[in-house]
């Protein structure tokens, strides 16, 4: 594909039609419309709103612990220098990570989940439903809706029910209502389109709060404004500790809301190095990964034209991927604009190298990382030991591994 000419900032968009390029948009039958033009409505009337503001940043604070450190990662930092040593090189950048996995919650996800259920207030919903994979995001919404006192519906795919059933329990105990989706491969698009069902159904009193930054605009807009939180401190936090911006930031992309989030305050920052990293599974010549953007192609899925996982005739195909964040067949809109205009790098790391990373980083640092967050650590771990001492890296720790301990004894054989 020809490159798309370079523009002045790469931070303006979406433009009014919701479209980054030629990605993005919203795709949708004519009945969910007017609920879309309604959210959209809203959410210009909030996005600027001081108010709105004070209440999203003090729950923030106070309720998910923000701002989450910049932390200097030195046991790694230290044994990738040994390893640039080995191979004659004597370099190693300085690593940092982002601790969003020392959000409540355990990920970025209460970020968007806070913005979202402060915007069904304001919007006068009495009802939340959401969408979930491997429950990260339903907890993370059955969450903020306990809080605020919301019933709540969560739609999940029947054999992702099976296969995640703490998180089912979890989701229970807040007081979610768990629906299990038998349609397709029971799996998370399928649990996805599930939910936009029921909110065309449900019209007057419900608000669909969408775990990632995809679906129709205006979600990938509100989605990363919301999650921009996480990139916006990193700016501050390396400017204040190190005097500089960073050499590299790195973040894995599932739908990619961590990682926009992350991006979008550096996207103009010319000389950093910004890299999105793709589940790749098994392998990106098998169909068992989950690399949309350096395997896929564009069509249109859940509302957004974007790069998706498809076959021959366009049938969207279920991915495969070791952490269940990082399984979504597609990707938001605005890293399929990032990835054409060349300003992103989105790269595949395995499951074994994610597997290898996160054993390497509860190790070395004492920190048990999400598998998925785990990709993106891979992806610093072969490019570090290559760059120089003074260099630094910001990688996003997008959540703790808490949840993924069982998957990973699975992998290595162990039994808990
Ligand atoms: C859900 C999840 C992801 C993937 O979602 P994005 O929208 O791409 O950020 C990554 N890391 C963790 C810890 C998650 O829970």
């Amino acid at each position: 594909m020809d490159k798309p000419a370079t523009p002045n900032s790469f931070r303006t968009g979406p433009d009014e039609q919701g479209m980054f390029g030629i990605f993005g948009g919203r795709f949708v039958a004519e009945t969910l419309m007017p609920l879309i033009l309604d959210l959209e409505r809203h959410w210009n009337e909030v996005k600027n709103d001081p108010d709105f503001r004070a209440e999203l940043t003090d729950l923030s604070t106070h309720y998910a612990g923000r701002p989450s450190k910049l932390y200097f990662a030195e046991g790694l930092t230290r044994h990738l220098r040994e390893v640039s040593s080995a191979k004659g090189r004597g370099g190693g950048a300085k690593v940092y990570f982002k601790r969003e996995d020392l959000n409540h919650t355990g990920s970025h996800k209460i970020n968007n989940c806070l913005g979202q259920i402060l915007l069904a207030k304001r919007m006068g919903k009495k009802r939340i439903i959401a969408e979930t994979g491997a429950g990260q995001h339903g907890v993370a919404s059955a969450t903020v809706a306990a809080r605020f006192g919301y019933p709540c519906v969560v739609y999940m795919g029947a054999t992702d029910v099976a296969r995640q059933s703490p998180n089912v329990f979890r989701m229970k105990l807040l007081g979610a209502e768990v629906r299990p989706v038998t349609a397709g491969h029971g799996t998370l698009k399928d649990a996805m389109n599930e939910a936009l069902r029921d909110w065309v159904t449900n019209v007057e009193d419900t608000y669909y709060l969408i775990g990632t930054a995809a679906g129709p605009h205006p979600y990938p807009e509100l989605v990363r404004d919301f999650q921009s939180v996480i990139g916006t401190e990193a700016r501050a936090q390396i400017l204040e500790r190190e005097g500089r911006l960073p050499d590299t930031i790195i973040a894995c992309v599932g739908g990619g809301s961590n990682a926009i989030g992350l991006f979008h305050p550096f996207l103009d920052d010319r000389q950093v190095r910004i890299i999105g990293i793709e589940a790749g599974g098994r392998g990106l010549d098998g169909i068992e990964h989950c690399a949309s953007m350096n395997a896929g192609a564009p069509g249109v899925l859940h509302g957004n034209r974007t790069y998706l996982l498809q076959n021959a005739d366009g049938q969207i195909m279920d991915g495969h991927s070791i952490s269940a964040g990082l399984d979504y067949p597609g990707v938001g809109p605005e890293h399929s604009w990032l990835r054409d205009s060349g300003r992103v790098e989105y790269v595949p790391i395995l499951d074994d190298e994610a597997l290898e990373a996160f054993k390497l980083t509860t190790r070395v640092e004492g920190i048990i990382p999400a598998l998925e967050s785990a990709h993106a650590i891979a992806h610093a771990v072969k490019i570090v030991p290559d760059m120089d001492k003074d260099q630094i890296v910001i990688v996003n720790l997008s959540g703790r591994g808490d949840k993924d301990v069982h998957t990973v004894a699975d992998m290595l054989g162990m039994e808990i």
